[in-house]
């Protein structure tokens, strides 16, 4: 019978946890045993009788829980406990599968990377799931796409010192507040829903056509900004990297409905680059008191040249700036419930049947897997690691 453990999530802030009591049961009938540590489920409003109930043993000590797992299912890639000293690579056994989020391409995760490929991890990482319709209940970036694009909104919404809505009142109606959102992926799409759900009035700039008329259905005005489509879009219809010249037509365009805004939610990204730097700091300091710019895409290097990541600033005109990262683990009773789906689905898939057997042959199990038998076989990060992942 093979062991699943799930360890309580250990960076700060952290509410979300891999599998909740539901998937428990799921993989218990299939014949898993499932370790769950004590107190893992918290975060998420999950006591340890709901696990229990489930069907899942608690372990209270996390060394017993990793040591006794043949597969460990997390959320955030691993770190060191700060609690018992100990990295969670080295709490590992030899050969554990690993499925977490990774971010494996990312520079600041190449030395967590090759520590997996040193320990003999068998990696998976989440955010490397193919975007095919197969893997679409598996897509774990998604689910936690649309969480962010709401909460970003209600976050950014308590830091205007205004309505949201238009307000009538006895001494005279209150306009509603103007949202731009830039860049109308899974985020953005959200973000446009969430302010039309709030009544405030709402304006979407991408560089893709599609993206532009998903948000116009939303509700959103589309803010008129356009870009040739051999310029904007590369393989599959994603976007490209602007070459310098039209991204600075962009800035310049982005000025003028910057000085309109209340609220810019920026989440523009392009997949496998840094983030396009779109709001300039001239801008900024253009733009209305009080306004509110909330960064998304910090974790690749934030669309506003003054984002701060992980802080929230105020500069001297009032204007709020929101780098926070981690948007859904700020959320995290229905990110973990989205998220324990999408990774009991991408684990009951790694293998054939019942056989116990791991299908590397399947596309989606090739595409997410970042470290095996002592190799790094991931190819956004073998790029980003050039000489480095040898
Ligand atoms: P993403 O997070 O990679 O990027 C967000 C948006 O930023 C994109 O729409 C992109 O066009 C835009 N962008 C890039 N550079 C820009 C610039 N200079 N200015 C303005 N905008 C810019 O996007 P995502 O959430 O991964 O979604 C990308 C697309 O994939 C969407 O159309 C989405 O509907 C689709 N999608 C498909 C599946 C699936 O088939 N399973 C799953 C998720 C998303």
């Amino acid at each position: 019978m093979m062991i699943v453990g799930v360890p309580k999530e250990i960076m700060l802030e952290e509410g979300r946890v891999a599998l909740l009591p539901q998937q428990v049961g799921e993989l218990s009938k299939r014949g898993y045993k499932v370790l769950v540590e004590s107190g893992a489920g918290v975060g998420s409003l999950v006591e340890d009788s709901a696990y229990l109930e489930a069907g899942a043993e608690m372990v209270s000590d996390v060394r017993e829980l990793y040591e006794k797992s043949q597969a460990i299912l997390k959320v955030k890639e691993p770190m060191l406990n700060d609690k018992i000293g100990e990295h969670e690579i080295s709490l590992m056994r030899e050969g554990t599968v690993l499925v977490t989020f990774l971010h494996p391409a990312a520079p600041a995760n190449h030395e967590m990377v090759q520590q997996l490929r040193d320990r003999g991890i068998i990696a998976f990482s989440m955010d490397a799931v193919p975007r095919i319709s197969r893997a679409q209940p598996m897509d774990a970036l998604s689910s936690m796409s649309t969480v962010a694009g709401y909460k970003v909104v209600l976050m950014a919404a308590s830091r205007l010192p205004k309505f949201v809505p238009m307000m009538g009142t006895a001494v005279g109606v209150v306009p509603p507040a103007n949202f731009l959102i830039i860049g109308i992926g899974v985020v953005g799409l959200q973000a446009i829903a969430t302010v039309k759900r709030l009544g405030g009035v709402v304006s979407c700039v991408d560089i893709r056509a599609a993206a532009r008329e998903a948000g116009h259905s939303l509700g959103a005005k589309d803010a008129g900004w356009d870009v040739p489509k051999k310029i904007a879009e590369g393989e599959g219809g994603y976007a490209k990297a602007l070459p310098p010249g039209w991204l600075k037509k962009e800035q310049e365009a982005l000025a003028p409905l910057a000085r309109e805004a209340d609220v810019i939610i920026l989440c523009a990204l392009v997949p496998g680059e840094k983030a396009p730097v779109l709001i300039t700091k001239e801008v900024v300091f253009s733009m209305k008191p009080g306004a509110v710019i909330a960064d998304v895409s910090v974790d690749q290097g934030g669309n506003c040249e003054l984002t701060e990541g992980g802080k929230e600033i105020t500069l001297d005109n009032g204007i709020t700036i929101s780098g926070y990262k981690n948007i859904p683990g700020r959320m995290p009773a229905h990110a973990s419930m989205l998220y324990s789906k999408n990774i009991c689905n991408f684990f009951l898939n790694l293998y054939k049947g019942d056989s116990g057997e791991m299908d590397l042959e399947d596309e989606i199990n090739k595409e997410a897997l970042v470290t095996y038998q002592g190799k790094i076989l991931h190819r956004g990060t073998l790029k980003a690691m050039g000489e480095k992942a040898r």
